[in-house]
């Protein structure tokens, strides 16, 4: 068992304040402008020397997320050329700051155009790219001419850029929204995909505002959406990769509503929250304090924060006191009782249900 890394897109500005108000271990963010064409820049005081450093410091992991704009996979020159050229940029910005990879949509067709253009095109853009850092092409919700929305296209993408020198530096990320969308079913996704690429580099954990194969691209905080929030911890557990919540809301989070929390109440007292029992024959006023997990699923989110259900303990602080909980970071409940967190607080053992969940 390993340790689950999970952390939010965030803010740019400081990814590494975003990830510890979330006591998370990875932030994933854009470099500049992700609707235009201006070119990557680093918002982070200092540059990216600094950025690099104070992730370093913090061990905090990078990602960079690609400009929606970029399509490399275009027979349009006009979209093609610059989106090669902004990739590029991004990549190698992306390497001045230390990130682990650089995530970009699988692009599109036009209409009336032949697939295997957009495949072609995947491959001339791998063969000429300079990856210093590892590019991760993440399957899309939309697009009926998209070359990585079903599995049949992305195998075809794969089969495209398989053979090219530098193959073993592109990456797979899985988004669960997108595939939702997109229309592929999410059991037994991991395995499906994995026959394909080999490996999967991110799963991007997030529920989706709209039905199966519906093509809205539409994030939800996960239990807040159309996916089994259980298929969306399957994906999770299988895929064994970091996982980035890209879901509406801030650090602050929320607390869970899942049937089981629902008579808690949650304070922000500051890093924390206070989490107090309804009553005093709540089993949640009486939970045990060793990490003792099985049977992890996700079930619901706080803000970009992700939550899992589990059977068995962890983080109670006292059998006889309100279990402490971190606001800006991961709920849990526990057997459906009790809450706690999947993520560390500062100066925890990395133990407990991270180490359960992968
Ligand atoms: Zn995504």
């Amino acid at each position: 068992m390993s340790k689950l890394s999970i952390g939010g897109h965030v803010d740019q500005l400081d990814p590494i304040a975003e990830a510890r108000a979330r006591e998370a271990t990875l932030s994933q963010f854009f470099l500049g402008d992700p609707q235009g064409w201006k070119g990557p820049k680093v918002a982070f005081v200092g540059g990216a020397a600094a950025l690099r450093a104070a992730a370093v410091s913090a061990g905090v992991d990078l990602y960079v997320h690609a400009p929606y704009v970029l399509n490399v996979a275009t027979s349009n020159n006009r979209i093609r050329i610059p989106s090669r050229k902004l990739l590029q940029q991004t990549v190698d910005m992306a390497a001045e700051i230390g990130a682990r990879g650089v995530i970009v949509h699988g692009g599109h067709v036009l209409k009336t155009d032949d697939p295997q253009l957009g495949f072609d095109n995947w491959r001339k853009c791998v063969e000429r790219l300079d990856m210093r850092v590892p590019l991760l092409i993440e399957n899309t919700a939309g697009g009926d001419n998209a070359m990585a929305r079903r599995l049949e296209r992305i195998d075809r993408l794969w089969d495209a850029i398989s053979d090219t020198e530098y193959a073993d530096r592109v990456g797979f990320c899985l988004d669960t929204c997108h595939a939702h969308a997109g229309g592929e079913q999410l059991v037994g996704l991991v395995d499906r995909v994995l026959a394909i690429t080999g490996r999967i580099d991110l799963v991007h954990a997030n529920d989706s505002r709209d039905a199966f194969d519906s093509g809205a691209d539409r994030h939800a905080n996960v239990g807040d959406g159309k996916i089994s929030p259980d298929d969306v911890l399957a994906v999770v557990r299988e895929a064994s990769a970091p996982v980035v919540v890209e879901t509406p809301g801030g650090a602050e989070g929320k607390p869970p509503t899942s049937p089981g929390c629902a008579s808690t109440s949650m304070t922000d007292t500051g890093q924390r929250c206070t989490w107090a029992p309804s009553s005093e024959n709540d089993p949640r006023a009486a939970p045990p304090n060793d990490a003792n997990i099985e049977d992890a699923r996700l079930v619901q989110t706080g803000g970009d924060s992700a939550a899992l259900v589990y059977r068995g303990t962890a983080y109670g602080d006292a059998a006889t006191r309100p279990l402490l909980v971190p606001c800006r970071s991961v709920y849990v409940h526990v057997g459906g009782a009790a809450l706690a967190c999947i993520s560390r607080r500062p100066g925890d053992p990395a133990t407990g249900p991270e180490a359960a969940v992968a």
